[in-house]
């Protein structure tokens, strides 16, 4: 079998060949892999190349695939039925190593994708707040929940533009976006809109833009505003929950939100995410109090036991130390043969998060990150 005909198959019978787009290569040309099986850090296609993986199931499969601890424990659970529509004592025991290692989070629901996190946190900040408006940052992705796919309008009211057809002008209008790490906008939005914004979503450490850090002064202004305000502040911790280190990136850049969304690590691989915070907020969800979510698959058995197998795993002393250690050889040995080479390169990374950045210097939001040499990258 080879790729190329195995793309042309899949085209004849989903959009675009893929059920993600990134997954098309369209960005950088070319065919895309079809993966066959997947061990540590290794992919295998069908055309038998062996590949070593850098985006590890974008950022889920951080103890490497098929890890053996977690597939025994999977296939022990496979064997005890797929999802009963019940609770099952599994879903406490993840949710209270979430509580556990992100303090800010008192109370957790899992769901079953980021998009479902955000959606459901951005939902449950409108009725806690009773206001309209969510902020969010150029460049930061929140998944496709069609509020967050917007991008900046021009002119000083920060007003947006649907970023996907299907998406409602209307939709859109109550998100409001501006530059990442811009404090001017930030406090000129509040100044602006102050008593109508529900909440600030933000990244962390913003790795959807290929990888830019926060100032620590954008950092301090976001809670500072926001409480001044009494808007919530969400930290979508979809990629860097778990990631950056044991506790998130909150805990790195001592940061307390109102309300956290993790995905990706928490799942080991398999469909799971999930959104906490305080719980006089979290108490608004039903059954207790009136924002509605729900989910036929949200806490399934398969998925939580593979979150609780993987958390078990980097939760082991020198994890993290052997993660960062690896990244910054990689960071380092790029960075050496780029400059034998002079070609301009900087390397942002944390944890297991690396950027490259065709530029001088490191940039600080999507307009800087858009100025590097796109060629290269
Ligand atoms: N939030 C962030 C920061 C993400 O990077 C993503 C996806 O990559 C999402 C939310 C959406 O998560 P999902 O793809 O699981 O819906």
């Amino acid at each position: 079998m080879l790729n190329q005909d195995l793309f042309i198959e899949a085209n004849t019978f989903i959009p675009g060949g893929v059920n993600s787009p990134v997954r098309s290569f369209k960005g950088v040309g070319g065919v895309p892999f079809f993966t066959k099986s997947a061990k540590g850090c290794y992919l295998f296609d069908v055309e038998n190349n062996k590949y070593i993986d850098y985006v590890c199931g974008w950022g889920s499969s951080i103890v490497g695939h098929a890890h053996d601890e977690i597939v025994k424990n999977v296939a022990e659970a496979i064997q005890r039925g797929f999802s009963y529509g019940t609770p099952t004592h599994l879903e406490t025991t993840l949710a209270k190593s979430i509580c556990e290692l992100v303090p800010s989070i008192e109370k957790v629901r899992l769901v079953s994708s980021g998009t479902e996190g955000v959606m459901s946190a951005i939902r449950l900040s409108r009725a806690y707040t009773k206001r309209d408006y969510i902020v969010k940052f150029n460049g930061c992705y929140h998944g496709h929940t069609d509020s967050m796919l917007v991008s900046a309008g021009s002119g000083a009211m920060y007003t947006s533009l649907s970023g996907s057809d299907g998406v409602l002008p209307d939709v859109v209008s109550h998100t409001l976006v501006i530059e990442y790490n811009d404090i001017t906008q930030l406090q000129k939005v509040f100044e602006l809109y102050g008593h109508k914004i529900a909440a600030v979503i933000f990244e962390p450490f913003a790795a959807n833009m290929n990888l830019v850090f926060p100032t620590k002064d954008f950092i301090t202004q976001l809670q500072q505003i926001t409480k001044e305000y009494g808007a919530l502040l969400i930290c979508d911790e979809v990629i860097t929950g778990f990631r950056v280190g044991l506790h998130g990136a909150q805990h790195i850049l001592n940061i307390k939100p109102d309300i956290t969304i993790l995905g990706k690590i928490i799942g080991g691989g398999l469909p799971l995410a999930a959104f906490g915070g305080k719980s006089h907020i979290m108490a608004l969800l039903a059954p207790l109090g009136n924002v509605y979510q729900a989910g036929t698959l949200s806490g399934n058995p398969i998925a939580v036991t593979a979150g609780i197998s993987t958390l078990d795993i980097i939760k082991r002393q020198g994890f993290y130390d052997n993660l960062s250690r690896i990244t910054t050889t990689l960071a380092v040995e790029l960075m050496r043969v780029a400059n034998i080479h002079s070609i301009p390169l900087t390397i942002n990374h944390i944890g297991g998060l690396f950027g490259l950045h065709f530029q001088d210097q490191l940039p600080q939001n999507l307009l800087e990150v858009k100025k590097q040499d796109s060629g290269l990258f």
